[in-house]
């Protein structure tokens, strides 16, 4: 199939992108992978694509104030060799590989990755795990979003409609920090059927601050608040048969078989974060 017919524009500011985006049915334009798809099925029909691709400014790495900052428009290859992105924020390093291939990650943007907001996406599950926050910029100006309050409901955001994402932040692994990470796919490179991203703090002899945030279970990454209860209590079992997600069937498998990976995921997440403490 090919797309329906669509004008095109290259926006050369962060200014123009937004004043752009206030035609009518206008689409941001940035790696292409989830959204050239989409087009190419006719799931959807906008009549003016804004590419950003140009945009400067948009693809830096850095850590400031104790944060880490990724600009949207970094592509996942930048982010998976990034030193700052290892070193500071391991989960995100940990899940780049899992994101489609090669090819995918050598034009997908991590911007494009959170705002299109798959719920069996890996990035946003490791913002929400991370307690990050996501920069946008609108008619009125900037403002920040936290994870908790970005993702709204399937493919849906907190993002107004002439809002551009520029960055997303997540507080840099400080001493004590722990991350955990697994996914379950079909083949390596696919969206996974359910995948687990995870933090936490060593705290003694324990964990504090555990975060499990879900993904392939639900309309958006989900966390799993009874389970990291127990999981700081340093009870797994108790853990597992805490969790209360409520998958739905797919494509990929049945809502029972999906509840019985969640719980084998955090068997194995719970021994990363717990090994990684001594
Ligand atoms: C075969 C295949 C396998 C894949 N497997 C995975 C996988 O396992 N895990 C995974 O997470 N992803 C996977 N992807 C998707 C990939 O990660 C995409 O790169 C990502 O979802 C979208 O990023 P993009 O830059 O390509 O965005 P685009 O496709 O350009 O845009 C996606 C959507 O986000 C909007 N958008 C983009 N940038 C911004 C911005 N800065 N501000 C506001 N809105 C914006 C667009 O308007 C569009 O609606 C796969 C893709 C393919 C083709």
């Amino acid at each position: 199939m090919k797309p329906a017919p669509f004008a095109y524009k290259k926006a050369r500011s962060l200014d123009e992108a937004i004043a752009l985006l206030g035609e009518k049915d206008a689409r941001l334009l940035a790696g292409g992978q989830s959204l050239i798809a989409t087009l190419n099925m006719r799931l959807s029909t906008p009549s003016l694509l804004v590419d950003i691709n140009g945009l400067h400014g948009l693809n830096s790495i850095f850590e400031k104030d104790g944060a880490i900052e990724i600009g949207a428009l970094t592509r996942h290859v930048q982010a998976e060799r990034s030193d700052v992105i290892a070193k500071h924020a391991p989960l995100i390093a940990q899940a780049m590989p899992y994101i489609g291939h090669p090819a995918i990650r050598t034009r997908g943007t991590l911007g494009g990755s959170i705002a299109f907001a798959d719920p069996a996406a890996e990035l946003p599950a490791c913002l929400l795990a991370l307690d990050g926050e996501v920069e946008a910029a609108g008619p009125k100006g900037k403002r920040t979003i936290s994870a908790n309050d970005f993702f709204k409901g399937l493919f849906e955001t907190a993002l107004a409609p002439q809002e551009v994402l520029t960055a997303i932040r997540v507080p840099a692994a400080g001493k004590g920090a722990r991350v955990g990470f697994a996914e379950l796919a079909r083949r390596h490179g696919d969206y996974a059927i359910v995948g687990l991203a995870a933090s936490a703090r060593a705290d003694g002899k324990g964990l504090s601050d555990v975060r499990l945030a879900y993904y392939g279970v639900g309309n958006t990454a989900v966390r799993a608040k009874k389970a990291e209860a127990a999981l700081a209590r340093g009870d797994i079992d108790a853990a597992v048969n805490a969790l209360d997600l409520e998958p739905h069937d797919d494509v990929q498998a049945t809502a029972k078989v999906k509840k019985h990976l969640a719980g084998v995921l955090l068997r194995r997440v719970a021994g990363q974060l717990l090994e990684a403490r001594s």
